[in-house]
């Protein structure tokens, strides 16, 4: 099941979007596609009498600085624009359902969107309350949720900065690391997983239980095989949305001093302005 959805939607975190949704964990999704994965998920939607509706516009991807090509910001278009862009699809077992969301879209309607998709209210409002502010930037929202979280150690079932790895649990915002609403989804998406594929679900538990270093414009960085003594975070493995400087420095090192969750330290060189999180 898990490789026939990996075949048409191509990374798992729409895979398991679909996976949610076909075992009741979501009542609708919302993708985007491009011309030729639109034709393979119509098909597949048909073999599972899936209600799907296409967006009335198309969406052109800004790309982020350095997340390995992932985008948080998109421009709308029309659908006759000559650049070829991405449709926005909104899946359901509810023809209505699907139609309300493609509605509320079109609207803006970012409450009824967030309510349609089963994001908690506490993180539609968090993201509702940030959005103009992080639009100007990246739209992400990790910073603010960690602004607002207490501390820097995290559930894993809450890492939401991997994604920029095809490794989530959520599919929003949880407004913060904390967030009992957000944890309980995690929790019960794992369960789904795992009564597909146990070894895809330890995979994920294993790569999410991580300390995580963002940055706005540098790069994203998961640290393997680590530990914490005091400040200092020591790691034998680094993984990076982008080989740049910053890589290379953290790659050599394998040293960390954690000043606060917004600032660290390696060898001289002072980061600010970061996040520092560790899912545990
Ligand atoms: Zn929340």
């Amino acid at each position: 099941m898990l490789n026939k959805l990996l075949e048409i939607f191509s990374n798992y975190t729409r895979s398991l979007e679909i996976l949610y949704l076909l075992n009741d964990l979501k009542k609708a999704v919302r993708l985007d596609a491009n011309e030729i994965e639109l034709k393979k998920i119509k098909e597949f939607c048909n073999s599972k009498r899936l209600h799907l509706q296409v967006s009335d516009f198309k969406v052109i991807k800004i790309t982020d600085n350095e997340k390995g090509g992932f985008s948080n910001l998109v421009k709308k278009v029309d659908l006759n624009h000559p650049h070829s862009g991405l449709y926005h699809i909104y899946i359901s077992k509810n023809q209505n359902t699907a139609r309300l969301l493609k509605i509320a879209e079109h609207n803006n309607d970012d409450k009824t969107v967030g309510e349609i998709l089963n994001y908690p209210n506490c993180c539609i409002d968090f993201f509702i309350k940030n959005k103009e502010k992080q639009q100007k930037i990246q739209n992400d929202y990790i910073l603010p949720a960690l602004k607002d979280s207490e501390g820097f150690k995290f559930p894993f079932y809450a890492n939401y900065a991997v994604r920029y790895f095809d490794i989530t649990l959520l599919s929003h915002f949880p407004h913060n690391f904390s967030c009992k609403d957000s944890i309980k989804i995690a929790k019960s998406n794992l369960e789904c997983i795992k009564k597909r594929s146990n070894e895809l679900a330890n995979k994920f538990e294993k790569m999410l239980k991580c300390p995580v270093l963002y940055t706005e414009n540098d790069g994203i960085f998961m640290f393997q095989d680590y530990k914490i003594n005091d400040d200092i975070l020591e790691y034998k493995n680094v993984i990076s949305t982008s080989k740049n400087e910053l890589f290379e420095l953290l790659n050599n090192k394998k040293t960390i001093e954690i000043i606060s969750k917004n600032e660290v330290k390696v060898m001289d060189k002072v980061l600010k302005d970061i996040g520092m999180v560790v899912f545990i």
